[in-house]
């Protein structure tokens, strides 16, 4: 289904720590900042006399909204919150650690993370580019998948009740399985059934060195004879590159009727920063489609296809 911009989104998200926020804030530069070490007092106001209001332990995420003479505004339960800077570092350009981080605690940060269980907001991205190799691995490229919808947002409702969100989330795994065989770091903008702001699934893709963001839907129509798959793409070479490679291995591996590669202004690909596609992946009115969309076959179909799409636009790149 359509993903239209809408101003009326605050997030409640748990994808990162301590930080409601309202949509203004993304006119600004929001930075994301990680702990670099334990028990990280966290302050009232910026001053090492102000009351103690929460802890951070090593790894632990938070978004940043000013800095101000060594301490960075973030904030913890519900409330601006100060952290003394010189703690803090950014997990995406570990070298560019805001102040001096001895090399020691980035060891035992780097140690610590590698033992941790991969979430979205921990997964340990490096800054190299990555390198679609001949045999097609995908080893160092962070490829952000988008589940579309989710939560309240039900996305459309099919025939008999069916609804996008959880439809979507079923193929999900296996796209994501089949990405990271072949060597890829994947990001989810969620993995369970909660609402995320459109703003939000850019700002976590942004945040990262990603080098695609793929949103997955499901589609629909009134007309219940309209069917097939479909990928969007917002403009330029680059995302018509991406979105040309994606549904060309759509065609190719599955039976659904091509719908061919459409330039649309979407939200989530007009504000990426980096090579975007959004793929209709069938119409959850169709019977035709939707009983194919069900099956574990057209989820392999899709999968394979979908990190076949994604190497060949690295490879012919
Ligand atoms: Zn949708």
């Amino acid at each position: 289904m359509r993903v239209l911009f809408s101003s009326a989104t605050i997030a409640i998200i748990s994808l990162f720590l301590f930080t409601p926020f309202a949509p203004s804030v993304f006119a600004e530069k929001v930075k994301i900042y990680e702990a670099g070490t334990s028990n990280l007092n966290v302050r009232s106001s910026p001053s090492h006399d102000a009351p103690i209001i929460g802890k951070l332990q090593i790894g632990d995420q938070v978004r940043v909204f000013q800095k101000s003479f060594g301490w960075v505004q973030t904030y913890y339960g519900g409330k601006k919150a100060w952290v003394a800077s010189q703690y803090l570092f950014q997990p995406d350009s570990k070298t560019k650690a805001i102040a001096q981080v001895a090399s020691s605690t980035q060891k035992s940060i780097k140690k610590e993370q590698n033992k941790k269980t991969e979430t979205i907001s921990r997964n340990n991205f490096d800054n190299n580019k990555g390198q679609a190799t001949k045999n097609g691995s995908l080893k160092g490229y962070n490829i952000v998948i988008d589940p579309g919808h989710g939560g309240r947002d039900s996305g459309a409702i099919g025939i008999n009740g069916v609804l996008e969100k959880e439809t979507i989330m079923s193929i999900v795994d296996s796209v994501v399985d089949r990405l990271r065989k072949s060597g890829a770091n994947v990001i989810m903008t969620r993995n369970s059934d909660h609402f995320i702001s459109l703003q939000d699934r850019v700002y976590i893709s942004n945040s990262y060195n990603t080098h695609a963001f793929l949103s997955l839907h499901y589609n629909a129509h009134p007309l219940i004879g309209i069917q097939g798959l479909e990928t969007h793409y917002y403009s330029g070479g680059e995302n018509y590159a991406l979105a040309s490679s994606l549904q060309s291995k759509l065609e190719q591996y599955t039976s659904l009727e091509s719908r061919g590669v459409k330039e649309s202004n979407y939200f989530v690909l007009r504000e990426s920063e980096v090579p975007s596609a959004l793929i209709e992946l069938g119409f959850i009115t169709n019977p035709n489609d939707l009983s194919i969309i069900q099956t574990e076959g057209y989820q392999n179909s899709i999968s394979e296809a979908i990190s076949d799409g994604v190497k060949k636009y690295f490879r012919d790149k």
